[in-house]
């Protein structure tokens, strides 16, 4: 009978430690093979990665699986010596962390880190699923907000109106993308940033408009592409509403 492990088969794949985590792969490979029942937060790797801009890699000396934003670590599954999950550690604001630990006996102050901030979860423990998931997401978001928001911007993949540039016809040629160029984009005025960047970014200091309670406002419906029909325009404007509520940090 296969045994699930705590990676996914999904994330497990050649590509899983690169070069730069010493290409440790025939450890881990073993630990696959073996199975582990000392993680039973089996969703944990998939979850993380599944979040804009997060990478892994393992940091040798310390046998921890880090999990990281932008180069920050955010979340960190430590293995002990057999190479078994041993802590789950993550950041909390300070009074959080501190209300959990007392109602939560897995919950320590974070082995190996800095205690104000850092905590350790145990992999085999009581602390809820889902509970787990909102502290992992808390942890990113507090990480993440420690960069300046034009970073956020790029580490997200998203621009202020919820588009990824990298996807538009015209980047490369005619666009840098809008975050690159703090918004002053070949279509808005000369020398001026387009109206939404001009709202969002200058005026209010969002990270994106996810963070406005008012998207999408008068001046997206007056941001438009005039060659667009009525329905193109409306599912662009869902399209980058979902990609906002996929990424923003504070959700719209
Ligand atoms: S025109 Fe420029 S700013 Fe607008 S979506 Fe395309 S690349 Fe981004
Ligand atoms: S009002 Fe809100 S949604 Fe509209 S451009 Fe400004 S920040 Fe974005």
């Amino acid at each position: 009978m296969t045994r699930k492990t705590y990676f996914s088969e999904v994330t497990w794949t050649k590509d899983y430690f690169p070069e730069s985590c010493g290409g440790d792969r025939q450890k881990i490979l073993a630990m696959k093979e073996k199975g582990d029942d000392s993680m039973r937060y089996m969703w944990l790797d998939e979850y993380l990665l599944g979040k804009a801009g997060v990478t892994k890699d393992l940091q040798k000396d310390w046998n921890w699986i880090r999990y990281q934003i932008g180069g920050k670590m955010f979340a960190a599954v430590c293995l002990g010596e057999d190479d078994e999950p041993y802590y789950i550690t993550l950041k909390l604001e300070p009074l959080e962390g501190e209300f959990l630990r007392q109602q939560y006996e897995d919950i320590v102050p974070g082995y190996y880190c800095n205690k104000q901030y850092w905590n350790s979860i145990k992999p085999d423990g009581n602390v809820p699923d889902e509970l787990l998931k909102d502290l992992l997401a808390k942890s990113y978001l507090l990480v993440l907000a420690a960069f300046p928001k034009k970073k956020q911007r790029e580490l997200l993949g998203v621009s202020v109106c919820g588009m990824d540039c990298t996807k538009c016809a015209f980047h490369g040629k005619d666009c840098k993308g809008c975050n690159e160029i703090d918004g002053k984009v070949f279509h808005a005025p000369q020398g001026k940033a387009c109206s939404i960047y001009r709202c969002c970014a200058n005026k209010h200091r969002y990270t994106n408009c996810g963070n406005c309670a008012d998207v999408p406002c008068e001046i997206w419906k007056m941001t438009r592409d005039p060659s667009m029909t009525d329905s193109k325009f409306e599912a662009s404007i869902q399209e980058r509403i979902d990609h906002l509520k996929g990424v923003s940090p504070y959700g719209v």
